[in-house]
């Protein structure tokens, strides 16, 4: 009898050994199901996997940011992609951080970060240039041919705030550029309605510069506004309220012109200036709340030497404003943020060319300056990167933490 229950017992702790075993495999299954069926575990496995090995790592994130950046966070439908488009971004820079041009790269590139970058200052643009039209007009066809030639040649664009921050983000060998524009007039940005949707006209600076963004998104698409919100600005469909979000949802700047473009330099009283320049930021507190224009573009040059600090800093209707940035009506190319006659509140800019060419214009500068003379990237927004013989350019106090590399 006791052998008998023996054996009974033994058959009972097979079968249950047997159970768990087809239940473990069961198991296995299952959950390799669901990993495959969650789309969502399957890149934060893999970019786990990059930190653990970072050179690998370094290769799926090359293959991977192309796609990233020609979407990059413009949709709200790509939203909820933002947050890892940003680690990947930070993931991007601490990697940079740490990446130097080789000796033969330094010689290739010849980075000069202490060099001059080109503001470029545009007015009007038409379909067609009258008799008399100059460098404050341009024809949407120049503006096209202009920008594939800027590209061809090595230029990139990056915003006025990061010029003057000194966040300076291009290709190893590239030329940043900053473009403005004055007066908010229709030709620069226009809406049109296309499908039921406000859309920014395919005949105007904005819609000629999205379409090249499409075929070259590394040339940027960025630049600064300066606008009279008391006066007509980018005229054409949707409310002012709508073209300026336009603008500013798709990264470009809205600057400070004056709420009716008066000339600052017969204006004889501090309210007036005040008046004009807190009463635009006033309009744009209305119409994009939030919105802090810090930047200004002088109209018909400055004041009288005693009212010049209410062009930079003042108060109008408990509407203080204070601007970082003083565009002047230029004729050359400026210093980099680094060096030592960089000065925020004076910056020259270059006027665009029109038809009849004038000295100093943007296409003068393009055949003038050489490229040893202007700022060349290293590639990395978090050194400074100067030959020997430009080392005494650079303004060690403005490095703001960035490590200088001489060479
Ligand atoms: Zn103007």
């Amino acid at each position: 009898m006791k052998i008998k229950v023996k054996n009974k017992f033994r058959a009972f702790v097979s079968i249950i050994v047997v159970c768990l075993l087809i239940y473990s495999v069961y198991a296995l299954v299952v959950r390799k199901g669901t990993d495959k069926d969650n789309p969502d575990t399957v890149p934060e496995n893999s970019s786990a996997g990059d930190q653990l090995n970072p050179e690998s790592g370094e290769d799926t994130k090359d293959d991977s940011n192309p796609s990233n950046e020609t979407g990059s966070g413009e949709s709200s439908e790509n939203k909820a992609d933002d947050s890892n488009n940003d680690s990947n971004d930070q993931e991007k820079d601490n990697e940079s951080a740490n990446v130097r041009l080789t000796e033969e790269e330094l010689a290739k590139y010849k980075p000069n970060e202490a060099g001059k970058i080109m503001v470029v200052m545009f007015h009007n643009f038409i379909d067609t240039y009258k008799s008399g039209d100059k460098e404050y007009t341009t024809t949407f066809n120049d503006f096209r041919n202009l920008l594939q030639e800027l590209y061809d040649r090595g230029y990139r664009l990056i915003s006025l705030s990061d010029y003057i921050n000194n966040n300076i983000n291009v290709e190893a060998g590239c030329v940043p550029m900053v473009f403005t524009f004055d007066d908010g007039t229709a030709g620069q940005f226009n809406l049109v309605e296309e499908n039921g949707k406000l859309v920014a006209n395919r005949q105007s600076a904005v819609g000629v510069m999205e379409e090249f963004n499409k075929t070259h998104p590394d040339f940027g698409l960025k630049g600064t506004f300066f606008v009279n919100l008391g006066l007509k600005t980018f005229d054409g469909e949707g409310t002012l309220e709508e073209r300026l979000k336009y603008l500013i949802d798709r990264g470009f700047e809205i600057g400070n012109h004056t709420l009716e473009h008066v000339k600052l330099s017969e204006i004889t009283s501090a309210e007036k200036i005040q008046q004009q320049i807190g009463g635009n930021q006033k309009k744009m507190s209305e119409l994009v709340p939030g919105y802090i224009m810090d930047t200004f573009s002088l109209p018909y040059g400055l004041p009288s030497e005693n009212l010049v600090n209410y062009v930079i800093e003042g108060e109008f209707e408990g509407i203080k404003y204070k601007n970082r940035a003083i565009m002047e009506v230029g004729w050359d190319p400026n210093p980099s943020p680094v060096n030592k006659k960089f000065n925020p509140l004076s910056i020259h800019r270059v006027r665009a060319s029109g038809i009849e060419p004038v000295q100093a214009d943007l296409a003068w500068w393009l055949s003038n300056l050489k490229r040893e003379n202007e700022y060349v990237s290293d590639g990395n927004p978090n050194t400074v990167t100067v030959p020997k013989d430009k080392e005494e350019e650079i303004d060690k106090d403005k490095l703001n933490g960035k490590e200088l590399i001489v060479y």
